[in-house]
């Protein structure tokens, strides 16, 4: 069948959610190794079990075609994949709006290279600017460098650049005044993340560890009134407007904010499994649907459809019984 021919129908669930919203993981690799994402020491996928770039490429051309307007990209570190700016090139020329996760460190040799692709947006993730705590949070990454990304994204022209902070309590939370100050000074959005359960953690325990974001929204209004915005991502982002400065900031609340019955999101991790909810198991093996039936986009786009019969209505995360998703991060396409 060829693409012409193919149906264009929106992508809706059983509950009428319309899907118009892909997180496409292109690696789990990473040269970090995140506390709250990766083990210390992590076994990475076989190469014959990755997507090729050409396979990601055909997966986001399904999805779009089927109405998805906005494609994510993630990993790992999406920046570490060999060649990937070749497959964010191709992704750049389809109708969609690209953005991009990234820790920053690559930044600098690519920053000028995704604004010219279409890349119109990036969150860098940033924990600590103490460099030794950064260190002990990522265990290998070096703040100096996830800056000189940062500065590199804002020389290049993004339209916006969000940092996203992942809050654990005694690690790294009394630093959320100065992170927010940081952002302001360099017109940057950022977002405060609760961790979220996924995958066995032996260094601490999620509940222990845990910070909400009705605490910290708290804490920062005590410096900087903060009114509530109305922008609405349809998925676990609430944004605040501060009176004096052109910065958001963000807070996604997995646990304190139940957000699925607005959910518009599906993920594809880089083994090509289609993940219907972040906090379910529901998935689909696209990866065999591209390698049994090469080139024929009609038997994948049957498969997107299908899919939209096994979407779970919620995602049910709970701190007191860890882990309920054996999966990392990294694995799922954060
Ligand atoms: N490597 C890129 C990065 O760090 O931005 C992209 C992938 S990373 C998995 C995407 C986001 O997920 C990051 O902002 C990271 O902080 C967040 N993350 C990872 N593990 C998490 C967890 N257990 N709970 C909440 N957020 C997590
Ligand atoms: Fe790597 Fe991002 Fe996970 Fe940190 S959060 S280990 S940077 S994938």
């Amino acid at each position: 069948m060829s693409d012409r021919t193919l149906n264009t129908d929106p992508l809706i669930d059983r509950f009428g959610r319309q899907v118009t919203y892909l997180r496409l993981s292109v690696t789990d690799r990473c040269d970090f190794r995140c506390v709250y994402c990766m083990a210390e020491k992590m076994e990475f996928l076989p190469r014959a079990e990755v997507l090729s770039l050409e396979e990601l490429y055909d997966v986001a051309a399904a999805f779009v075609r089927r109405g998805v307007r906005k494609i994510r990209l993630t990993g790992g570190e999406p920046l570490v994949r060999r060649d990937v700016m070749t497959l964010i090139e191709r992704l750049g020329q389809l109708p969609v709006e690209l953005v991009l996760t990234t820790n920053g460190s690559q930044l600098p040799v690519h920053a000028d290279a995704l604004v010219k692709a279409g890349v119109k947006r990036v969150n860098i993730s940033l924990d600590s600017l103490n460099p030794e705590r950064f260190h002990e949070l990522t265990r290998t990454g070096r703040l100096e460098k996830v800056l000189d990304g940062i500065e590199a994204a804002r020389q290049a022209g993004f339209e916006r650049i969000k940092l996203n902070t992942v809050v654990l309590k005694g690690r790294n939370e009394d630093e959320v005044l100065d992170l927010v100050e940081f952002a302001r000074r360099g017109g940057l959005d950022i977002s405060f993340i609760e961790e979220m359960p996924l995958g066995q953690i032996v260094e601490h325990g999620r509940a222990e560890s845990f910070c909400s974001s009705d605490e910290l929204r708290e804490l920062i209004s005590s410096r900087y009134p903060l009114v509530e915005s109305t922008e609405n991502t349809g998925g676990p982002s609430r944004y605040f407007r501060m009176a004096d400065s052109a910065s958001r900031v963000g807070f996604i609340s997995p646990h304190s904010h139940n957000f699925c019955s607005e959910c518009n999101r599906v993920r594809v991790t880089v083994e090509g499994r289609l993940l219907l909810c972040l906090g379910n198991e529901h998935s689909v093996d696209l990866r065999d649907v591209l390698r049994r039936y090469p080139g024929d986009a009609g038997k994948l786009d049957q498969a997107l459809v299908d899919a939209m019969e096994i979407k779970p209505e919620k995602h049910e995360f709970d701190l007191d019984q860890e882990p309920q998703i054996l999966r990392f991060m990294n694995m799922t396409g954060g």
